[in-house]
């Protein structure tokens, strides 16, 4: 009888947190403007709780682990998108081939070649995004934005590797400083559009998490990456 109780008081709070993750997804997908991909931040998260993102249609998943990534992708099909977002270190690169719908780090030229050497080897295209240190904080990647030229250079002799926008993680801030960063990031990323370059286009400008989002849409970005948000809080100990 007891434990009855406490077994539906556990499918009571299973059912809450579900309908609380398809809700946020719902939420989203309605509040943002037309044009902005929502990526779904799922780092920490279970597969189950990404299974119930998935079927409340969210098809664009983010993880900062090469390890988790790889992990994940074995439970699902082709139609869902896994995007690296955190850093990625060269000798990792083999491990996400043909695993990732696009790589949102992409910050040295190390990196540019070995990206290059491995999808070539497997005849495939990465696509990839820079990431740039807009903040300069020392405990961040992320390239600085005077050593952009040399590195698309190095892109446009690449064969495997094509680059489709920018992506940043801005410091901890005010409102008045996140929006300077994401301002300084729209600015590049405006440059850039405006010429003309062998395997580099301005798609996607990928900035702006759960506490800054809306001010990142305001200032040009098209593709928001949120975790916390969907998922609720992380919980780094599990
Ligand atoms: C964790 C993470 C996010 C999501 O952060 P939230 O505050 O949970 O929305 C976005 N981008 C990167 C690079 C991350 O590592």
């Amino acid at each position: 009888m007891h434990e009855c109780r406490i077994y539906k008081m556990f499918i009571m709070l299973k059912g809450t947190m579900i309908l609380t993750i398809a809700k946020n997804i719902q939420d989203f997908t309605e509040s943002i403007p037309e044009g902005v991909k929502l990526l779904a931040v799922s780092k920490t998260r279970s597969i189950d709780e990404i299974k119930e993102a998935f079927e409340a249609g969210q098809r664009d998943f983010g993880e900062n682990k090469v390890q988790e990534l790889v992990d994940k992708f074995e439970s699902f099909d082709t139609t869902i998108r896994w995007h690296l977002i955190g850093h990625l270190q060269t000798n990792k690169v083999k491990y996400i081939v043909g695993k990732v719908f696009l790589i949102h780090s992409l910050d040295s030229i190390k990196l540019l070649e070995e990206i290059e050497k491995r999808y070539k080897d497997a005849n495939l295209i990465a696509n990839v995004l820079i990431q740039i240190n807009i903040g300069r904080e020392q405990s961040k990647t992320g390239i600085f934005k005077e050593n952009l030229e040399e590195l698309l250079s190095r892109i446009e002799k690449c064969s495997n590797v094509k680059v489709k926008g920018l992506m940043a993680v801005i410091p901890k801030g005010s409102d008045m400083e996140n929006k300077f960063y994401f301002k300084e990031m729209k600015k590049i990323w405006d440059s850039l559009r405006e010429r003309q370059f062998e395997n580099i286009t301005m798609e996607y400008l990928s900035m702006g998490m759960t506490n800054d989002y809306k001010l990142a849409i305001l200032e040009g970005s098209n593709l928001i990456r949120i975790g916390e948000g969907i998922f609720g809080k992380r919980n780094y100990n599990i």
